[in-house]
C-alpha cells in the first residue's frame, strides 16, 4: 500500500523497487521510492536530468 504524501491517498502499487519512479493515479504527482521495507516515497524531482552516455 502506497500513501500519496501530496493528496492522502492509497493504493497498491504492486511490486516496487528502490529507486523507482511511481505515479499517483489520483493526483498524477511522481513519487520516487527511497525504500522498499518499510515503504518510504518522496515526491520526485520534476526535472528530469540528462545524463548523456
Ligand atoms: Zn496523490
Amino acid at each position: 500500500m502506497v500513501v500519496c504524501p501530496e493528496c492522502d491517498g492509497t493504493w497498491n502499487s504492486g511490486e516496487v523497487v528502490k529507486g523507482e519512479i511511481i505515479t499517483c493515479p489520483d493526483c498524477g504527482v511522481e513519487l520516487e521510492v527511497l525504500n522498499v521495507e518499510p515503504l518510504q516515497i518522496a515526491p520526485a524531482p520534476e526535472e528530469e536530468e540528462d545524463w548523456g552516455e
